[in-house]
């Protein structure tokens, strides 16, 4: 049988744990991955909680899952940092930058590139508030433009 001053101990631990969590970086709570703060969304519960998300293609694929718990998207405007509705944002669908994957081409021991056949946040979704960013982007990086409120799985 654990004492009180054993349960002040575990009190301290956990108070230690989530200081120390504060101060990592914020990791997307649908998939784990490291958030880059240019892309961070945050999907809206049916009961008020927040979850961040890595990108807003995560956000949406838990949506695609989750949707009667899901209020509502919000994504950040890559270009600037405002935080916006997912509905008003221009989307950038399939550009060549994929922050969310943040590392080299995986390589076999023989170093042939391998691959990836399935990654949630890949083709890449990048949200902007204005339509000529969204155009400037796409002409460095291409993809492909979807106009707000066509934002699909
Ligand atoms: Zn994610
Ligand atoms: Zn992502």
């Amino acid at each position: 049988m654990r004492s009180v001053a054993d349960r002040k101990w575990l009190l301290a631990f956990a108070l230690a744990g989530l200081l120390a969590c504060r101060n990592s970086p914020a990791v997307c709570a649908i998939c784990d991955r490291p958030i880059h703060p240019e892309m961070i969304s945050t999907v809206v519960l049916a009961d008020g909680r927040r979850l961040p998300a890595c990108c807003p293609r995560c956000a949406l694929h838990h949506r695609d899952l989750h949707a009667t718990e899901v209020r509502r998207i919000e994504v950040t405007d890559h270009a600037g940092g405002v935080r916006l509705p997912l509905e008003d944002a221009f989307l950038v669908d399939g550009s060549d930058q994929t922050p969310c994957l943040g590392h080299a081409p995986n390589v076999d021991p023989s170093g042939v590139a391998l691959h990836t056949c399935y990654d949630r946040c890949v083709p890449s979704l990048i949200a902007f508030k204005d339509e000529a960013a969204a155009r400037a982007f796409i002409g460095d990086h291409g993809g492909t433009l979807r106009p707000p409120s066509a934002a699909g799985p």
